[in-house]
């Protein structure tokens, strides 16, 4: 007999059935990790390159795959985008199991799918009244700016040059497309979609980042200008870029540069590390020494000067890639450091980063380079960069690490602290060169300067390894400011956001990466 008990009994059980079962059964969000380049907050005519984390629903979110062809009219761009196909295609896999949707976009070839339900069904939500919306021309931010790059010359590098006709006639077999995927080149079916599904984030890939990635009626102009969360796979894309035209650098320096440009006038960019957890694609045709920057310092706007300097090493073609924390000296958040996975691949890190506790994973990829043996460029705060002074826990209360020592065993420093009475009153440090150290490579076109730095106490130094080359002065001490430490570590407790603007400072952070990533000066 059913009796009122058992009712309620049942849907008591069912209740807590559901409460257990239902954050189960809730779709995974998927947590995206961009990086921007922003006015900086002290000065808004810089840029500062920031991190932010969010969270997006699949359902909420597509992956634009642009002119992915099975032939380019430049034979080097068809081996490079076939490279690139064979990388994107398990990211889109990745993608599709998460419930993230596919959208093929392959320019002028539409009448090759034109059977195709996933066609079929982008034309349904074809909305006309967004045309205006999708020519392609430039962002109100962009207004007064150019590309980095010269592709005037349509960005083949080949000898003899290739010659232009429309060699594609479908997207390449290589990328997969899903039964639930849509097939469109237009704006017009794809914003239509986009509104009525519930679509807020999209992600583009494909190529070329300088022309069709930007330009086309599904590009990134366009989604901006929909109103969409839009952000650029940097690592799933490329540039047609010859480097024989202005600027004059690497072909993959011209797709980094471009990929700076979007960050800062466009839209963020991710890697597709976020969707696979596995390492950014690298074509394998970029031999270029890999540098890292790590960055997590909030008093000296490291943020800022770092990526200036990184964007002169781009121009040198080295490759610079950023793991970033908060610019922050306290508050939610600072415990953390995003992209330390690019550590792995690395020929040089450099450090400036201030007192910060990171998950015991994240502090293992530090302590794996380092253990390594691959050289370390230090700057100022970074001499505290993993010691929190106290114990840091995360949100779920699990305790997170620390390396105090850091300072002492791989910088051979002995930090403690500077004048307070001398910062205030702003007298500044003078540097000199060592005696007899006059032609170290590190101090090549060096002269000594005067600069804004409080100056940092450092002596005794704690390593039998270590060279000092430069010395500060103030009204009150002398200091080591500049030493090696062993062939593979540098360390400068110099580093004030004016000294970025001092031509011999400038000199020696170049000369710096030079020595430590050329075996031939050490
Ligand atoms: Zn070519």
């Amino acid at each position: 007999m059913i009796t009122k008990k058992t009712i309620c009994r049942t849907l008591l059980s069912f209740t807590i059935f559901m409460l257990i079962c239902f954050p189960l059964l809730a779709v995974e969000k998927i947590r995206i990790s961009t990086q921007q380049r922003e006015p900086a907050v002290w000065d808004k005519n810089a840029r500062s390159v920031t991190n932010r984390i969010e969270q997006w629903k699949p359902e909420e979110t597509a992956i634009i795959v642009c002119d992915m062809w099975d032939k380019h009219w430049c034979k080097h761009s068809t081996v490079r985008f076939a490279e690139l196909a064979v990388a994107l295609n398990p990211v889109l896999n990745a993608a599709r199991e998460k419930g993230v949707l596919i959208v093929h976009s392959p320019s002028d070839v539409m009448t090759f799918y034109k059977d195709y339900p996933q066609r079929k069904e982008s034309q349904k939500y074809a909305d006309e009244s967004l045309k205006p919306l999708t020519d392609g021309s430039p962002l109100p931010l962009e207004k007064g700016q150019k590309f980095p790059i010269d592709a005037s010359d349509e960005g083949c590098e080949c000898t003899p040059k290739c010659k232009i006709y429309r060699a594609w006639t479908r997207q390449t077999e290589t990328i997969t497309i899903g039964e639930h995927d849509l097939i469109s080149d237009l704006g017009t079916e794809l914003g239509g979609y986009f509104k009525e599904k519930g679509i807020k984030n999209v992600i583009l890939t494909g190529v070329a980042t300088n022309m069709c990635v930007m330009k086309r009626p599904f590009g990134i102009r366009t989604m901006k200008k929909l109103g969409l969360n839009v952000v650029l796979m940097r690592d799933m894309t490329d540039v047609m870029y010859n480097p024989a035209m202005p600027p004059k650098v690497d072909h993959f320096s011209g797709l980094d540069l471009m990929v700076n440009y979007i960050e800062t006038f466009v839209c963020p960019s991710i890697v597709s590390t976020d969707i696979t957890g596995k390492k950014p694609f690298r074509f394998s045709d970029d031999r270029r020494k890999r540098i890292a920057l790590v960055i997590a310092e909030g008093e000296y706007h490291a943020n800022q000067r770092l990526p200036e300097f990184a964007e002169e090493l781009t121009r040198k073609n080295y490759h610079c890639g950023f793991a970033l924390g908060v610019p922050r000296m306290n508050g939610e958040g600072r415990h953390n450091i995003e992209n330390l996975q690019i550590l792995e691949d690395a020929d040089l890190m450099i450090l400036y980063a201030r007192r910060r506790a990171l998950a015991p994973e994240k502090m293992a990829m530090i302590k794996e380079y380092v253990a390594s043996g691959r050289p370390i460029f230090a700057i100022r705060t970074s001499s505290a960069a993993f010691d929190a002074q106290k114990p840091i826990k995360d949100e779920q209360g699990n305790v997170l690490e620390q390396w105090k020592e850091f300072d002492k065993d791989i910088l051979g420093g002995n930090y403690q602290g500077y004048d307070s009475d001398l910062r205030k009153q702003g007298t500044g440090t003078d540097v000199t060169i060592v005696a007899g150290k006059e032609n170290h490579p590190l101090l090549k076109g060096v002269q000594p300067f005067h600069c804004q730095d409080w100056m940092y106490k450092n002596t005794p130094l704690r390593s039998d390894k270590a060279e000092v080359l430069l010395r500060g002065k103030n009204p009150k001490l002398e200091e080591p400011v500049l030493w090696t430490n062993g062939s593979n570590a540098v360390y400068t407790s110099l580093g004030h956001w004016d000294d970025w603007t001092i031509d011999s400072y400038k000199t020696l952070t170049h000369n710096i990466v030079e020595y430590l990533l050329n075996d031939s000066q050490k």
